[in-house]
């Protein structure tokens, strides 16, 4: 970090020299604390489409191992055309998949006018790629108070990146996520939607005591690309995945959001058990307990 970098509150080497106890610095969120040494997945629906639909993934999300549901009551779409989100509608039918299952709800806020409403339903309040520099948006969440998930939008340099989390720092909330889901080179319209952006795992941890998780979904847009991205994101050092999945039973052609890049709950299950710290996936396959 030079002198002039955009940022101080969230700084790494100035929480260090401060020998702040509170360290590692863990974002608790429901029943998670994303930080730590065990990789926290959140996943579900791009967007809430029915009760019926949210229900299912969720129950199945959580089966297979998540800790968090994501879902999309409000969604940013590129052309106002498109499904739009329920909205508050949708927000109940998360409260509902939380109260069932017992997992906590990360969702998506666009308009600063709408933080208080949507902060009371969601456990984390996230902030959109498109959304990246609304400094409106990102002041309101910082001062609302609820854990931020905040993702890089795709042009975004790693300081311009750091300097939105600054903000919502700036407003003494420090409960947050920052979330890597790929940024635009020039493969797009070849083989992949963005270019998920492995580098800047270790450089966000270098320069921020804050957690950094990966979206391998939106990162690549491609369902057969999700796994290894979701690996690849762990192994650069990612505390965590966002990750898009659809009901056991439906159709991915017939979801009205980003179908083509969403898993089923078996491929998460195999994702959640690749990802598990090693000392505990030796532990689990150790037949008998090993004598003190
Ligand atoms: C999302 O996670 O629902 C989403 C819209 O992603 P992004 O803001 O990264 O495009
Ligand atoms: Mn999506």
């Amino acid at each position: 970090m030079g002198h002039n970098a955009p940022y101080r509150l969230i700084c790494r080497k100035e929480r260090r020299a401060s020998r702040d106890a509170a360290f590692p610095h863990l974002v608790r969120i429901g029943p998670a604390s994303v930080g730590g040494p065990t990789p926290v997945v959140i996943a579900g629906p791009c967007a809430v489409e029915s009760r019926e639909q949210t229900l299912a993934v969720a129950r199945a999300v959580k089966a297979a191992g998540a800790v968090l549901l994501r879902g999309g009551a409000f969604k940013p779409r590129t052309s106002p055309h498109d499904f739009q989100g329920l909205g508050v509608p949708g927000l109940e039918i998360l409260a509902e998949a939380r109260a069932e299952t017992g997992l906590g709800v990360v969702t998506e806020v666009m308009d600063p006018r709408l933080v208080e409403q949507v902060g009371r339903y969601a456990d984390c309040l996230q902030i959109g790629a498109r959304n990246m520099q609304n400094f409106a948006l990102l002041r309101e969440v910082g001062r609302f108070g609820k854990p931020v998930l905040l993702k890089r939008h795709w042009g975004a340099t790693l300081d311009e990146w750091l300097g939105a989390a600054e903000y919502v720092a700036a407003e003494g909330n420090l409960q947050i996520v920052l979330c890597e889901r790929g940024i635009r080179t020039f493969t797009q319209g070849g083989y992949n939607r963005f270019t998920l952006d492995l580098n800047v795992v270790p450089a966000v941890r270098r320069a921020t005591f804050l957690p950094v998780i990966v979206d391998p979904s939106h990162a690549t847009g491609d369902t057969e690309m999700v796994p290894s991205a979701a690996r690849a994101g762990i192994a650069a050092g990612a505390h965590g995945l966002i990750i898009e999945v659809i009901g056991p039973e439906a159709d991915p052609d017939k979801a009205l959001c980003d179908g083509y890049q969403a898993i089923t709950p078996a491929v998460l299950a195999e994702i959640v058990r690749d990802i598990r710290p090693r000392e505990e996936q030796e532990r689990s396959s150790r037949p008998f307990p090993r004598r003190a």
